[in-house]
């Protein structure tokens, strides 16, 4: 697929770069969607495509998706994302992870990254060696460390404010809510979960995952396969694993009426989100609530203070609130609300640019 080909969904990128050092092996592609509110924000997802097309696709998407993420949060960030093309189980070394550092700092500041998936904490701290763009990294280093820790809260919050729509009241107590996915932000959520008075019922491919809820969450259960979860008698679904797990088939099966979870990218297809509304199913969506990340990592650029990353993260609870009741009143899906509401900050406030300033 090439970039100006690209489907409709996938265009209106500022900038596309690929990156390549033969000798480390790294083959990049920085995608930066929008600069509009200020240096496009999103991490390099390290992942072995299994084509050049796929890895294009990826970048796209996600920083797309970035842009209206920090657009809807609140913050004065642009969008754009990076993937790395590669096993990073084989291929993840010090200079790959310099050599794509050099990159990031060429692009003097109009783009800052973060960990994804198959990047870690300790991997920023290796590329900020090369480049001043780079959140995420160590709390040793000045870093706002490990974000799932602020995404599971902030989909705590929007869950809250998802249940306070539907039911009255924003308490998770005696609702049964089905969590899959069991990573870094499942396990933070389950807590918040069960701390609330919720039943967590739990899936995950992983065996560790498995023996991690039993010797930490032993109030949670846990069933074979995400079939079997959204099949089962729960309130509320949370899809904490990877893209795509809003479907014909699975929002067909759901016995949840409320879906609130942090995967990215959660509706595999545009008009799912008319499924979930046709079949009376609340979905705050995924970029909403699952921001509580990138708000802990953006606080990294200003010097990283927690306890105002979280205060920040806890108004997912407001703005989830607000998108849902637009939503109704608009009779639209919150999807699309929340669409709208992200483009007129981008449009609104980037607009401002035009006013000349001399500096
Ligand atoms: P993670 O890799 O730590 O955890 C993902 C978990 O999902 C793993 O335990 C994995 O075994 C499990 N899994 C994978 N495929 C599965 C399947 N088919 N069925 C059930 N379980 C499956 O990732 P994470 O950091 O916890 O992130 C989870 C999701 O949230 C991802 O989609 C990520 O993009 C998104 N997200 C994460 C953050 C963050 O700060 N970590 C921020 C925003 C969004």
């Amino acid at each position: 697929m090439g970039v100006f080909e690209a489907p409709s969904n996938l265009t209106g990128h500022e900038e596309v770069v690929f990156c390549q050092d033969k000798a480390s092996g790294l083959r990049a592609i920085i995608a930066i969607y929008s600069t509009a509110l200020g240096p496009a924000l999103g991490g390099t997802r390290f992942y072995p495509y299994a084509s050049e097309a796929d890895a294009i696709h990826d970048a796209l998407d996600l920083s797309k998706g970035m842009a209206y993420k920090n657009a809807l949060a609140g913050l004065d960030l642009g969008g754009g994302k990076a993937v790395i093309w590669g096993d990073p189980d084989t291929d993840k070394s010090e200079a790959l992870l310099r050599a794509y550092g050099r990159f990031v700092e060429s692009l003097g500041g109009r783009y800052i990254t973060a960990c994804d998936v198959g990047t870690y904490v300790s991997d920023m701290d290796i590329v900020a060696k090369e480049s001043r763009h780079v959140t995420g990294r160590s709390e040793e280093n000045g870093g706002a460390g490990d974000s799932s820790v602020l995404t599971a809260f902030g989909v705590y919050s929007g869950m809250r404010a998802a249940a306070e729509h539907k039911w009255g009241t924003p308490s998770l107590k005696g609702r049964t809510v089905g969590v899959a996915g069991i990573g870094k932000v499942g396990r933070h959520l389950v807590g918040h979960l069960v701390e609330d008075g919720a039943t967590v019922v739990a899936t995950d491919i992983s065996e560790r995952a498995h023996d991690w809820l039993k010797e930490n969450r032993p109030e949670a259960s846990f069933v074979g396969s995400t079939k079997e979860l959204i099949a089962s008698d729960i309130d509320v679904y949370a899809p904490c694993a990877l893209g795509g797990a809003l479907n014909d088939e699975s929002v067909g099966m759901l016995r949840a009426s409320v879906v609130v979870g942090a995967a990215n990218n959660q509706l595999a297809h545009p008009g799912v989100e008319k499924l979930l509304a046709e079949r009376g199913i609340l979905y705050a969506p995924d970029y909403l609530v699952n921001s509580g990340g990138v708000i802990q990592v953006a606080d990294e650029i200003g010097g990283f203070n927690f306890a105002r990353a979280k205060r920040r993260a806890s108004h997912i609870f407001d703005i989830t609130r607000d998108i849902l009741r637009t939503a109704d009143t608009e009779a639209i899906p919150p999807a699309l609300a929340a669409d709208r509401i992200a483009e007129r900050r981008m449009a609104d406030c980037g607009r401002l640019r035009s006013i000349y300033l001399a500096h």
